[in-house]
């Protein structure tokens, strides 16, 4: 089994992904309903008995809602998640699955990949964010991929994580004058521009702009709402990062016509 990180979707209406490396496949958030999950893992010819584990960011149902329907075809299914957020989940569940409980911060191993859980800012428990090791093949070197969504504002940590990725998926939330202009009620507005909410594009594209050096080859933009954003927006905001580096491949996830990407 050779890399390939599959992002199935990520958008406000569900995030999933599947990784793929070193003889082991990884999902990294379950949050799609059961039939679209399903469907998912169906058009890469798997059956969710070929996961081998579930790394949960946090406990909001975009991110962990299809947890349940994969428990019922795979019950010995190992999820990872830090104390709170299993705690939290285990409360929606009718069965216990085979939880494998971390420290925010640390870093793991499953089965050759080294697994790095990144504190973020956002109103859930305990959220975070993950950077996975995955192991070279055919004398290649490894690679970094890394996950940041839900988060309020950079912290150094996201910094320094989002400078180490290979591949890094990051979120690009919402653009602040249709976030505006929404007809969101006023407190769902505070709520993701706070500093336990959202980034916002320009957000993402600070960050960006004011690493000193990265190394990612492959940028993912997602976590897109669609009530205040559009990719077009996205790709303005980070013109600025394409100038600076003319060689990364940048990908924006549209949350009004949801395509998965498999990245090789
Ligand atoms: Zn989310
Ligand atoms: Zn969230």
């Amino acid at each position: 089994m050779s890399f390939a990180f599959h992002i199935l979707g990520t958008s406000s209406s569900g995030n999933c992904s599947l990784l793929e490396a070193g003889g082991v496949r990884v999902m990294l958030d379950a949050g799609f309903q059961g039939p679209r999950l399903e469907a998912s893992l169906q058009s890469l010819g798997l059956q969710a008995a070929a996961v081998d584990a579930v790394l949960i960011t946090h406990e909001h149902a975009d991110h962990c809602v299809g947890l349940a329907a994969l428990l019922r075809r795979h019950p010995s299914l190992k999820v990872f998640a830090n104390r709170e957020t299993a705690r939290r989940i285990q409360a929606t569940l009718k069965v216990r699955p085979d939880w494998q409980l971390f420290e925010t911060g640390s870093t793991f191993e499953f089965r050759g990949l080294k697994v790095t859980s990144i504190p973020v800012p956002h109103d859930a428990a305990d959220p975070v964010g993950y950077a996975v090791d995955c192991p070279g093949e055919d004398g290649a070197a490894g690679r970094r991929v890394t996950w940041l969504t839900d988060l309020g504002h950079v912290t150094d940590v996201v910094r320094h994580h989002a400078a180490l990725a290979d591949v890094l998926v990051l979120e690009s939330h919402y653009d602040a004058e249709m976030l505006d202009l929404s007809k969101r009620p006023p407190h769902l507005k505070q709520r993701i521009r706070g500093r336990h909410g959202h980034l916002s594009n320009h957000a993402a594209r600070d960050l960006l702009a004011g690493l000193k050096e990265w190394r990612a080859t492959e940028l993912c933009l997602g976590h897109l709402r669609k009530e205040c954003n559009r990719t077009v927006l996205v790709e303005e905001a980070m013109r600025e990062v394409r100038e600076t580096r003319p060689d990364l491949r940048v990908n924006v996830f549209d949350p009004l016509e949801e395509r998965p990407l498999t990245l090789t």
